[in-house]
């Protein structure tokens, strides 16, 4: 057991996932990595393309995506091709169901490009042929060096097994309820499947496992039972968590329960897009749970009030907004320049009950007038008044201070 600073962190085994030269290493002790999936026809290259540069620049440090069809095998190669040649570094996991052992076996190329192979036990066939289905998956991972992630669904749990259980609970008086033997089911599915593939030889540091559901409690029970049975390293995630505010809330809720118990090595969070918003709100959505928690930082977070009647005007949640937008946008240019400014707090408060005092506390802030009160802005670096802004250029003038701050 190791700790993170604040937490233990549940013993794993470390799971390197490479593309050439670099990887990306989940569990050990290493940071809990973050990771999306796209959502295009991965056949067409250019969206997904798009897609996988925009999750990539947002701060996914590996990118599922769906591989159905032999032309989307293809098209992983081109893709793959593509992202090398414009000097962008992310692996790439192919998420297969049904006929991943053929498409691996027919596309080789894919089989290469890809750096990670999400297999669901419940989506590779039945009986011996599933077996042999799996087993040719894992073989195909053990030829070209690529992780796997042993990825079981509540939707797509292999429904034999699960009888199985329900008969042998019912056998016992049943013991445990209907929903409780689903859980175990889960558990039992991803774990023998993860320990087949070691007696197949694939080594356990090459492993990543989930059991994902949709219901928070039941997820907190799975992945508890699951970091007691094993030490496989855990992709924690609500599958099928909602949109809008409902598939933040249950997601945060959700994996910081766990995460707070030490249990999981890289997140997902699954949030149904709202129409027109990014594909990339659940990287900023998995980032900002990392950060809230103190587990990882990723880019400096905006301390604001939720204002009330002492506030003036709407300028002050404006400026809250966008100056989030602004460390947000210039944090992977300040990276290379400023190491360790991803940590440092920035307030932006609503008037002076609790202005000052949140503002002196950070290490920039600024305190708005409220109604009433002089019109001028007081700024604070490192709890010393250092300024005081106000007219039409408030905004930019306090993004100037910023980044003056950050680069000195
Ligand atoms: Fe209201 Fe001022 Fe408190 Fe903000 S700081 S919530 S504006 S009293």
């Amino acid at each position: 057991i190791h700790t993170d600073g604040l937490r233990r962190r549940r013993p794993t085994h470390a799971v390197a996932v490479r593309w050439g030269a670099r990887t990306v290493t989940i569990g050990g002790d290493a940071p809990v990595v973050v990771q999306s999936m796209t959502n295009t026809p991965t056949a067409d290259v250019e969206a997904t393309y798009a897609q996988t540069v925009a999750l990539a620049r947002a701060g996914s440090e590996l990118v599922r995506l769906t591989v159905n069809t032999p032309e989307a095998a293809r098209a992983v190669v081109e893709l793959r091709e593509k992202l090398d040649r414009a000097g962008i570094w992310v692996p790439l996991v192919g998420d297969f169901h049904y006929n991943g052992h053929k498409l691996l076996a027919d596309v080789p190329e894919c089989a290469e490009a890809l750096s990670k192979y999400r297999i669901n036990p419940g989506n590779v066939g039945k009986g011996a042929k599933g077996e042999e289905n799996f087993a040719m998956m894992i073989e195909t991972a053990k030829r070209t060096g690529a992780a796997v992630r042993i990825g079981v669904n509540g939707g797509s749990l292999d429904q034999a097994l699960l009888a199985r259980m329900m008969d042998e609970n019912a056998a016992k008086g049943n013991l445990l309820t209907p929903q409780a033997v689903l859980r175990e089911a889960l558990v039992e599915s991803a774990v023998s499947s993860a320990d087949a593939a070691v007696r197949l030889g694939l080594p356990a540091d090459r492993i990543v496992l989930s059991a994902k559901v949709s219901a928070v409690p039941d997820l907190l029970a799975v992945y508890r039972r699951l970091s007691e049975r094993c030490r496989y390293a855990l992709h924690l995630g609500l599958t099928e968590a909602g949109i809008g505010s409902k598939g933040i809330v249950a997601s945060a809720a959700a994996l910081a329960c766990l995460l707070e118990d030490g249990i999981g090595d890289t997140i997902r969070v699954s949030l149904t897009p709202a129409p027109g918003s990014p594909r990339t709100e659940e990287v900023v959505v998995a980032q900002e749970i990392l950060q809230s928690m103190g587990i990882r930082a990723f880019a400096p977070m905006v301390t604001s009030c939720p204002g009330c009647g002492r506030t003036s005007s709407d300028l002050f949640q404006r400026l809250a907004a966008s100056t989030q937008a602004f460390l947000r946008e210039r944090a992977p240019a300040w990276r290379e320049r400023a190491p360790g400014f991803e940590s440092m707090t920035v307030a932006v408060m609503g008037c002076v009950v609790n202005g000052p005092g949140e503002s002196r506390a950070a290490d920039i802030g600024i305190s708005l007038p409220g109604a009433g009160e002089s019109p001028v802005a007081p700024v604070y670096v490192r709890g010393e008044k250092v300024a005081s802004l106000k007219g039409p250029d408030m905004e930019r003038d306090f993004q100037d201070m910023i980044e003056k701050f950050v680069l000195s």
